[in-house]
């Protein structure tokens, strides 16, 4: 069966990953993006994949693990995830303190979900943010495209100086693909690196469709990094492939490209994602960087 399968069969699939995992040596694997959000929220972004909407920039887009949380977190430790996210995101004020709440108890009741937060440019933004610090948050997500907001908002600021002095990720969906925003793309991102260098930017989507620019940004400031979450697959490679003259850089930035994969929201096996990666053709010490190392390095795992 192909690895473009949807409906490939879960022990199988187990078993290719783990091979992945064992011809490289690894402990694991480290996914800085994967959903986990309030069951009410996930099955509304289900509908909207199923529905076809703008995100999805018109394609088809079969939601390949439509399963109870319990399962999908099982699925995830089959496949030898060590480490993964709980990305969520507020669509409007007043709901990403919400949404924190819920990931707290999520990653209490998963000690493999590294605690996730999330914001949006609102007046308390910058209090539950630093209660979010506080509580032991350690990856946080940012949605540019679904959001609508400019990262540079001034609302934004002084969190995000916050959030660079504590050294805590932001994984931050800023590319202009599958479907661009009114404030996707390089520009704005630009601008809140350059008030912040420091901030621990992951630009998600390796910054597809914008990939050559956010590989700028990543040259440029040295805290910058790219998680690999749909890039390179033949569903995005279609929609918008990632530029041959660019390989090359990513073998420069080794050390700064992590896992990520859209699990569960994402409409092939995951195994292709990693698949896609030894595609790539960059060598096993990347390949070793990337799914493990790399995000081990970032969250402190032991
Ligand atoms: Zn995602």
């Amino acid at each position: 069966m192909s690895d473009q399968s949807p409906s490939m069969i879960p022990a199988a699939e187990a078993a290719e990953v783990r091979r992945f995992r064992e011809r490289l040596g690894l402990p694991g694997l480290v996914d800085v993006h994967t959903h986990f959000m309030p069951e009410r929220v996930l099955r509304k972004v289900w509908d909207y994949f199923d529905g076809l909407g703008p995100l999805t920039g018109g394609t088809e887009w079969p939601i390949a693990y439509r399963e109870e949380e319990e399962q999908r977190v099982a699925r995830l430790r089959e496949f030898g995830v060590r480490a993964f996210t709980a990305m969520l995101y507020p669509h409007k004020p007043g709901m990403a303190r919400w949404l924190n709440g819920w990931a707290a108890g999520f990653a209490r009741r998963t000690p493999d979900c590294l605690h996730t937060s999330t914001l949006f440019p609102e007046p308390d933004v910058h209090a539950y943010v630093r209660q979010a610090l506080e509580a032991g948050a350690r990856v946080f997500k940012a949605h540019v495209q679904v959001g609508a907001y400019d990262p540079a908002d001034e609302l934004l600021d002084e969190t995000w100086g916050l959030l660079a002095e504590a050294g805590v990720p932001v994984v931050i969906h800023c590319g202009s693909g599958p479907a661009p925003g009114k404030h996707t793309g390089p520009e704005p991102v630009g601008r809140v690196l350059a008030r912040h260098p420091r901030l621990r930017l992951v630009v998600a989507h390796m910054g597809m469709t914008e990939y050559e620019d956010f590989l700028d940004l990543a040259e440029r400031y040295e805290e910058v990094r790219l998680d690999t979450t749909m890039a390179f697959t033949d569903f995005s490679e279609r929609l918008a492939p990632f530029p041959r003259r660019a390989l090359p850089r990513l073998a420069g930035l080794a050390d700064r490209i992590l896992l990520g994969s859209d699990f569960p929201n994402i409409p092939y096996p995951y195994v292709h994602q990693l698949h896609v990666l030894e595609r790539l053709d960059l060598g096993d010490d990347w390949l070793r960087a990337v799914c493990h190392d790399n995000g081990a390095r970032l969250f402190g795992l032991p």
